[in-house]
C-alpha cells in the first residue's frame, strides 16, 4: 500500500443514505483532519451537488433506495469533472467486485471498494491512493465555442458528416443495419465531438435543424446504398430535446416520404438515460413514431433509471444494451449474470436485442451464445464512410 499522506484538502462527497452511517464517515474525515466535505442522503441530491461544483473525491454507498450507486455511477459519467470514488457496502463481496467493473467501464476511477461497516484504517488506505487526475486533452471544443451561428451553417455546409456504424446479424455474420453518427469538422475549431455539438445545438435552440439535417442525410445515403444494392436499415439518434416538439416526428416522415423511401427502414435511437424526465412526453412521441411507421430503439440500455414497467409500455422495436454489461460480461460470472438479464428482459418484451460496444472475440461470442441477435462494436466495424459501408455490407450480404 502507498505511504502518501491522507489527501486532506480534496472537496469530498459523502453519499450515504443512512444518517449513522453519514455521521461515521463524516466523523471518521474529520478525525482525519478532511477539511472539505459535504454529505448528501441519495444518488439525486449527490448529482445535485456535482452539477453544482466539481469534488475530486466520492465516498458512495451502493444501496440507497431511488437512485442506487450504480445508477449514480452511470449519470457520473456524463460529467465533465469525475471524481475519484470509494465505493461502500454491506453487499456480499462478489456484488462490490462486479460494481467496480461497472464504474470503471464507465470510465471512473474507483479507488477502492469497501464493506460496511466502514474501518478507519482501510479508508484511509485507499484514501492515500487518490492521485490529482491527469489534465483532459483538449480534444474537443467547449460546446459553448460552437455558437448559434457556426451550427447553422455548418448544418447548411460542409461541417456537418456522417460515419455509419455496421449492426451485425450475430448468427448470420451478415450487416442488417447501420447507425449514422454525427462528426463535425468545423472550419475554424477543427473536429467537435459528437456530445459536445448535440449539447451546443440543443441550447442554440437548432437541435430540431441538426437532426432533421442528420436524417436528410441518411436518406439520401440509403438512396445510394439501394443504388448500390444493399438495403438495410439505418438507425440515427434523437436527442431528448426533439421529442419536446411532436411535429419533428411529421417532419421526419416528410423527408422519407419525399425521398419515396419507407419509415420502415429507419430507426429512431432514444437513450434510457433521459426517458423518465417526461415519461408520458417520451411515450407520445414514440407511438407517434410508431404510427408514422419508424422503428424506436433503447439506446444505451441499462445506464439510465427506466423502470420496467416504464419499458414495458413503450412501443420501442429494438434494446441496445449498454457497453458496459458486454464488457463486464466476460469478466466474471455477476457480469454475465447481469448482461444475460438485460437479454431476456429484451428478448421477453420481444425486442430486437443488441449488444452494443462489442470490442472483442470473446464478447462477441458471449452475445450471440446468451441470445443477443445484433451485435454493433469496434469488433464488427467502426464507425466508417458510406462508401466503406457500401463495400462491407456488400461482402457480407
Ligand atoms: P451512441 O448512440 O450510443 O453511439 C455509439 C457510440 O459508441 C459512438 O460514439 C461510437 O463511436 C461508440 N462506439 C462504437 N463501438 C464502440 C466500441 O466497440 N467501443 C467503444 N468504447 N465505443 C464504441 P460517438 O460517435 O462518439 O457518439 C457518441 C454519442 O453521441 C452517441 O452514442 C449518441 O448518443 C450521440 N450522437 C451521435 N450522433 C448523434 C446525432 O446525430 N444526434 C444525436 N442526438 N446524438 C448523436
Ligand atoms: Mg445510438
Ligand atoms: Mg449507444
Amino acid at each position: 500500500m502507498s505511504s502518501s499522506p491522507c489527501p486532506l484538502g480534496l472537496r469530498t462527497l459523502v453519499v450515504d443514505d443512512d444518517p449513522v452511517m453519514l455521521a461515521i464517515i463524516s466523523a471518521l474525515l474529520e478525525d482525519a483532519g478532511f477539511e472539505s466535505f459535504e454529505t448528501a442522503h441519495d444518488g439525486s441530491a449527490a448529482l445535485e451537488r456535482l452539477a453544482d461544483h466539481p469534488f475530486e473525491l466520492m465516498i458512495c454507498d451502493l444501496n440507497m433506495p431511488g437512485m442506487d450507486g450504480i445508477r449514480l455511477m452511470s449519470r457520473l459519467a456524463s460529467l465533465a469533472a469525475l471524481p475519484a470514488v470509494v465505493l461502500l457496502s454491506g453487499e456480499d463481496p462478489r456484488v462490490l467486485d462486479v460494481s467496480r467493473q461497472f464504474a470503471e467501464a464507465k470510465g471512473l476511477t474507483i479507488l477502492g471498494v469497501l464493506p460496511k461497516p466502514v474501518d478507519h484504517d482501510a479508508l484511509m488506505a485507499v484514501l492515500r491512493l487518490y492521485r490529482p487526475a491527469a489534465p483532459q486533452p483538449a480534444a474537443s471544443a467547449s460546446p459553448a465555442v460552437l455558437t448559434h451561428d457556426a451550427i447553422r451553417k455548418g448544418i447548411a455546409g460542409t461541417a456537418l458528416q456522417l460515419a455509419y456504424q455496421p449492426k451485425v446479424e450475430l448468427a448470420r455474420g451478415a450487416i442488417v443495419g447501420a447507425e449514422a453518427l454525427l462528426r463535425w469538422q468545423d472550419p475554424d475549431l477543427g473536429r467537435v465531438a459528437a456530445p459536445d455539438v448535440i449539447r451546443a445545438a440543443e441550447n442554440a435552440d437548432l437541435i430540431d435543424a441538426l437532426t432533421l439535417a442528420v436524417l436528410r442525410r441518411a436518406v439520401g445515403d440509403r438512396g445510394s446504398l439501394l443504388r448500390a444494392g444493399v438495403d438495410i436499415n439505418l438507425a440515427f439518434n434523437v436527442s431528448m430535446h426533439n421529442l419536446h416538439n411532436l411535429s419533428i416526428i411529421d417532419q421526419m416522415s416528410a423527408v422519407v416520404a419525399g425521398a419515396g423511401d419507407r419509415a420502415q427502414s429507419y430507426t429512431l435511437e432514444v437513450t434510457e438515460t433521459h426517458l423518465m424526465d417526461k415519461p408520458a412526453h417520451v411515450l407520445e412521441a414514440l407511438i407517434r413514431s410508431r404510427l408514422q411507421g419508424f422503428k424506436v430503439a433503447i439506446d444505451d440500455y441499462g445506464t439510465g433509471a427506466a423502470t420496467m414497467q416504464f419499458l414495458m409500455q413503450l412501443p420501442s422495436t429494438e434494446l441496445k444494451i449498454d457497453r458496459s454489461f458486454v464488457g463486464a460480461a466476460p469478466l466474471s460470472e455477476h457480469g454475465r449474470v447481469l448482461f444475460q438479464s438485460a437479454i431476456d428482459l429484451g428478448r421477453r418484451l420481444d425486442l430486437t436485442v443488441t449488444a452494443e460496444g462489442v470490442e472483442t472475440e470473446t464478447e462477441a461470442r458471449l452475445a450471440l451464445e446468451l441470445g443477443c441477435h445484433l451485435g454493433q462494436g469496434y469488433f464488427y466495424g467502426r464507425p466508417m464512410s458510406l462508401d466503406e459501408l457500401i463495400r462491407s455490407a456488400s461482402a457480407t450480404n
